[in-house]
């Protein structure tokens, strides 16, 4: 037991003490490259926050490139004017080195991070299901949104779109472009109906256009982002 708690700690022990300075570079492609001197995310910040502690620490999956610190700090805090009154997750990024994760294929040079789906009840900004840390990824969404056990917990598109708009202008400003989104295939025709979802697709950012169907099933609680240089 002593071990155990010996070895957990020393896995977190990076975490605790990392500092981000310089600038980072990424090597190689999402699916097969290597992060370095990468920066780690923030575990809070004003409006937006990591969604697992054992994620963070434990895993050590909160890296990303500089840029896209650089462009997550800023989007949140436009963020804090367009949705004052909402709360966002960011969810897996990178390893402090890049390389393979556990539970991803891609992820591997600091330019990918998944979005928890903001999400919403009768209206209200619903945050129950936000605190499940790693185990969020296995929750399942219908065609329209639907959480599939409480239906009338549902995926807030609009929200959504405001957050990918703000990620796109703050890309701009840090040498960055949104590459690719990923979201389940069955659900993007109810983004796209949302005013900010015409919005995205008016500034023609990519959504992937065919998943396996591994993936597509996977990407119903959370967006998953690809950054590139511009
Ligand atoms: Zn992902």
């Amino acid at each position: 037991m002593l071990l155990l708690g010996l070895l957990l700690f020393a896995a977190c022990v990076p975490q605790f003490f990392y500092s981000n300075s310089g600038q980072s570079t990424s090597h190689g492609s999402t699916g097969n490259g290597r992060l370095e001197n990468a920066y780690l995310m923030d575990y809070r910040l004003d409006n937006a926050k990591y969604f697992s502690l054992s994620s963070y620490y434990l895993l050590g999956n909160g890296y990303v490139n500089s840029r896209v610190y650089h462009t997550l700090l800023e989007a949140y805090q436009s963020l804090s004017i367009s949705c004052p009154d909402r709360q966002f997750y960011y969810m897996e990024c990178s390893s402090k080195k890049g390389g393979k994760q556990l539970i991803h294929r891609t992820h591997q040079n600091g330019l990918s991070v998944d979005f928890m789906v903001p999400k919403i009840r009768h209206q209200e900004p619903s945050t129950f299901y936000d605190h499940l840390g790693v185990w969020h990824y296995l929750l399942q969404f219908d065609e329209k949104g639907r959480l599939n056990f409480q239906t009338s917990v549902q995926i807030d598109f609009e929200t959504m779109g405001k957050h990918l708009i703000a990620l796109d202008d703050a890309a701009r400003n840090h040498g960055l472009r949104i590459k690719k989104v990923i979201l389940k295939i069955n659900l993007k025709d109810d983004f796209f109906k949302t005013e900010s979802g015409k919005e995205i697709k008016r500034r023609g950012i990519y959504f992937a256009q065919a998943l396996s169907p591994v993936v597509d099933k996977l990407h119903d609680d959370h967006y998953h982002v690809d950054f590139a240089l511009r």
